[in-house]
């Protein structure tokens, strides 16, 4: 007999799908890796494919962007208040 069949009458367990070539860690780490450097194109194709499949790393991918978004949003706004207050200073009477 099986040891991994359910007792009969009950519902076998779900199982999820596999997913091929990454697991979730390893695309958590492709990911930030992603924010870096470009990836080799192997690796890219592998994540997008694992994102196609992994609802919980795309919604991971989602929060990175938008995190980098706003890092870079406040960068820029820093930039030109800078810019201002330089341009501002060196204005003759
Ligand atoms: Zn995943």
């Amino acid at each position: 007999m099986n040891d991994r069949a359910p007792p009969s009458g009950q519902p076998r367990p779900r199982r999820r799908l596999p997913m091929p070539g990454l697991v979730c860690r390893d695309a958590a780490r492709l990911l930030s890796e992603e924010c870096e450097h470009r990836l080799p194109r192997w690796q890219w194709l592998l994540l997008r494919i694992h994102l196609l499949i992994c609802g919980a790393c795309r919604r991971y991918a989602h929060q990175l962007r938008w995190i980098r978004e706003a890092a870079r949003r406040k960068a820029l706004d820093e930039a030109a208040r800078k810019h201002l207050h330089r341009s501002l200073d060196t204005r003759e009477p």
